[in-house]
């Protein structure tokens, strides 16, 4: 794979000038800031000594904007005006939204759902723009001065509608958004990983709503992601829930039988979600806690959780966690042993099952030295620190993240060509040439999409442009090159030029709304298991395609030079004609590729004809045994 030098934004700075930068983690549960100070990253804490930022946004009826340990307070008493984990819509249409619908009211909206408020309808994008105000006013206090400029980070699933959200979010908060950057290669970073002795290294993030495991290649110091991998709905959050869960089932009628929106509407719900999270983190550390709530009404669970029971509960989590991980392995075709080194990330991973899993899986300690709630933002601060200029000699690494699934576009006959492979690393820029179908074809309509199968139908669209004002040429004459372009955010722009005129077309891909990780795992497995049958049905499409072009080839030319034919010929090739087209229309390859054939042989004779007489309309004027003379 082409290792691509990214050039970055900031050149030529004052080299005696400092530039304030920050790196931050908007994280589904909590988010931080961090800056490097004295060569060394730093998370920047509050005025009260707090690091994690819950990503907590109220909207209170005094009309301020409360983010944080504020907010995270009323979580239970005002759950409408309280947003929690908005990471998980950044991005998605409504029909993308897998979080508890009831507990906001949502509302469709164009590209991106919006969450209905006190305060009015937010789009997640301006939630989080709240959230990334809060930590560049907690930066800037603490660093004296403006922000130069930031690096956020993203899961490495991000697809580009997710991506572009959260840049736009950088933006809204007033923030100069220098790199989007993925966790994972964000917590290798603060490892120093990019040091390390060379070979390949796994990152396990697990923290309160997203999985993400990322294989690392290290190689001469230059540091490239062969392969991602992980849940987008999985995380923390579900290890409450199993507990919430497991009380209601201990508690028998105390709340089970109450409907799930009722327990919203009561605040219950998040109260239940509340205690469970503190028992979950009291048993990383201790064999066992009491679990005990206070529901509205005079209802109070309490109840002994051990460690062990909470294990039990929760084991199947933590096995997809690790089929996961075996899976992004297989992506990037390689052993468990020959991972040489493991990062830990997120706050879940402290959890001590976890890390024996982890251990267990990979046969070798991971690295855990540095919080694993702190990670990511220590190796963002790193990067923006670079981005924004304050380099140093031997700072020259550069990163390289990988796409989650194959970029194409479309061609005749509904097939998909593709351009940009799964986990081709980028930035990337790669260039195919096409030709037109049809003689005189002035226009080409170009369709972008996403997937790993051959039909368009089965992947996902992601933009459609045209290619006007192509110089008319028989078809196949015209040369069309087509460039796709991945950015090092991971934002797809698609350019179309005609080579011999110059005439260009692009786009810049901006889905509507994104892919959600179960879809991208729904693709992939559907890829692998069709493709038999994938194999088939393009098969029969490009025969399609083939008896397409054969019919308007036949048709034109017998409509040109028909008076070449006698009556039973012309009977007989129009016959061939309507076998081809019923052909055509049916599902059977075998069929078409047949009647191609007749049609072929049955119309040599009429091609014969055709030649000598434009042969003859060449050399008129010419005496025909000056031929070969
Ligand atoms: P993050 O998204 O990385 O901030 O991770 C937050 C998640 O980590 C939440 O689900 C927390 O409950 C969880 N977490 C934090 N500390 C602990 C702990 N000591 N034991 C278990 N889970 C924890």
């Amino acid at each position: 794979m082409a290792l691509l030098q990214i050039s970055e934004p900031g050149q030529a700075p004052d080299p005696h000038q400092h530039r304030l930068a920050a790196g931050i983690d908007l994280g589904t549960t909590n988010s931080l800031v961090a800056t490097v100070r004295s060569g060394a990253s730093e998370v920047i804490e509050d005025e009260r000594g707090r690091a994690l930022l819950p990503s907590v946004v109220r909207y209170c009826p005094d009309g301020t904007v409360a983010v944080g340990a504020d907010a995270l307070a009323q979580a239970s008493t005002d759950p409408t005006n309280t947003v929690v984990s908005v990471k998980r819509l950044m991005g998605r249409g409504i029909n993308d939204v897998q979080i508890d619908r009831a507990a906001y009211g949502l509302v469709d909206a164009p590209g991106m759902v919006r969450l209905r408020t006190r305060a009015g309808d937010k789009s997640p994008v301006e939630v989080s723009a709240d959230i990334l105000r809060t930590l560049r006013q907690r930066a800037e206090a603490a660093l004296g001065g403006e922000l130069n400029g930031v690096v956020i980070t993203v899961p490495a699933y991000f697809d580009d509608a997710q991506r572009q959200a959260t840049r736009d979010a950088g933006r809204l908060a007033g923030l100069e958004v220098l790199r989007l950057l993925n966790e994972p290669t964000a917590a290798a970073l603060a490892y120093g990983l990019d040091n390390a002795a060379e070979g390949i290294y796994a990152v396990y993030d697990l923290g309160g709503g997203t999985f993400d495991v990322s294989i690392l290649r290290l190689t001469k110091g230059v540091f490239e992601v062969v392969a991602t991998g992980g849940d987008s709905a999985l995380g923390g959050d579900d290890f409450d829930r199993r507990i919430v869960e497991w009380a209601l089932r201990e508690t028998g009628s105390s709340g089970a039988n109450v409907e799930p929106g009722d327990w919203h509407e009561s605040g219950d719900w998040r109260a239940l979600l509340i205690e469970a999270r503190r028992a979950k983190e009291v048993l990383s550390r201790e064999p066992m806690t009491t679990f005990s709530v206070q529901l509205s009404g005079a209802t109070r669970v309490r109840l002994p959780l051990t460690a062990e029971r909470f294990e039990e509960l929760t084991a199947d989590l933590l096995a997809r966690t690790i089929n996961a991980t075996r899976q992004a392995l297989r992506d990037a075709r390689l052993r468990v042993d020959e991972v040489k080194g493991v990062v830990l990330v997120g706050g879940s991973t402290r959890m001590p099952q976890v890390r024996r899993a982890v251990a267990g899986f990979f046969g070798k300690e991971p690295l855990s030295g540095i919080d694993p709630d702190q990670v990511v933002a220590l190796g963002a601060a790193t990067q923006a620190n670079l981005l924004a200029g304050n380099r140093s000699a031997g700072d020259d690494w550069l990163l390289l993240d990988v796409i989650p699934l194959s970029l194409g576009i479309e061609t005749m006959g509904g097939l998909v060509e593709r351009i940009v492979y799964r986990n081709a690393a980028i930035p990337v820029s790669r260039a195919q040439e096409f030709t037109t179908f049809k003689d005189g074809q002035t226009a080409l309509a170009l369709h972008v999409v996403q997937g790993e199968r051959d039909l368009v139908e089965d992947c996902r669209s992601l933009a459609r442009f045209e290619l006007r004002g192509i110089p008319k040429m028989g078809a196949g004459a015209a040369r069309i090159r087509v460039t796709f372009q991945v950015d090092a955010d991971g934002l797809l722009s698609v350019t179309a030029a005609e080579l011999s005129s110059g005439v260009a077309a692009s786009v810049a891909v901006k889905p509507s709304y994104g892919l959600s990780d179960e879809e991208i795992g729904a693709m992939l497995q559907s890829a692998h298991d069709s493709a038999g049958t994938d194999a088939q049905a393009r098969a029969l499409r490009e025969q399609q395609v083939e008896a397409e072009r054969l019919l308007e080839a036949t048709n034109a030319a017998l409509a040109e030079d028909g008076a070449l034919l006698g009556a039973d010929e012309r009977t007989r090739i129009d016959q061939l004609l309507v076998k081809l087209a019923q052909a055509r229309g049916g599902a059977d390859a075998q069929a078409i590729r047949q009647a191609i054939s007749t049609l072929s042989i049955g119309t040599e004779g009429f091609a014969a004809r055709r030649m000598d007489r434009a042969v003859a309309r060449a050399l008129a004027g010419h005496g025909i045994n000056e031929i070969g003379s």
